[in-house]
């Protein structure tokens, strides 16, 4: 078995033009929310998390070696690119993943409403059984920047066993 851990952390900012925040996608969904990710990708915090998990659990490069954030390709790149790259190279290596937890903290948006359709997303792309992805949503106590509404976090964690 191997277990790998993931975490991202993106500033955000009021949405352009009036800041520098993208679309706010979580998961690959899309909120309604006055701020978006300050990234140079799309911004997704989730998908960043999960995609580390993956390459961390494998020994792999991490995402910013993988997709480095100077790279013209990475403008406002889909994250969906990262995580199926992740996932391609655990199938490679000989690994399938057995199960993942997630957690988003954020003041807002909440997470409830569209935490399935979050999760549903993923199992698609990852090919695994939305019942081994779990995803939880979490405040940060209005303390700090997260607290603030000033950014956004997400950890993940996933474990692989032997195809
Ligand atoms: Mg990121």
């Amino acid at each position: 078995m191997r277990i790998g851990h993931g975490w991202d952390m993106h500033r955000l900012e009021p949405r352009a033009p009036a800041g520098a925040g993208r679309r706010l996608v979580i998961g690959g969904v899309e909120f309604e929310h006055e701020r978006g990710p300050v990234a140079h990708s799309d911004g997704d915090v989730l998908m960043h998390a999960l995609t580390d998990a993956l390459l961390g659990a494998i020994g792999a490069p991490d995402i910013g070696q993988l997709f480095p954030d100077h790279a013209p390709e990475n403008d406002g790149r889909d994250s969906r690119d990262f995580l199926l790259e992740a996932a391609r190279r655990v199938r490679d290596a000989g690994w399938q993943v057995v199960n993942a937890d997630m957690t988003v903290v954020c003041e807002r948006p909440k997470m409830g409403a569209r935490k399935s359709e979050i999760v549903a997303n993923l199992s698609h792309i990852l090919g695994v059984p939305a019942a081994d992805l779990n995803l939880k949503g979490k405040t940060h106590e209005r303390v700090d920047a997260v607290g603030e509404g000033r950014a956004i976090e997400a950890h993940a964690v996933v474990l692989l066993v032997r195809a």
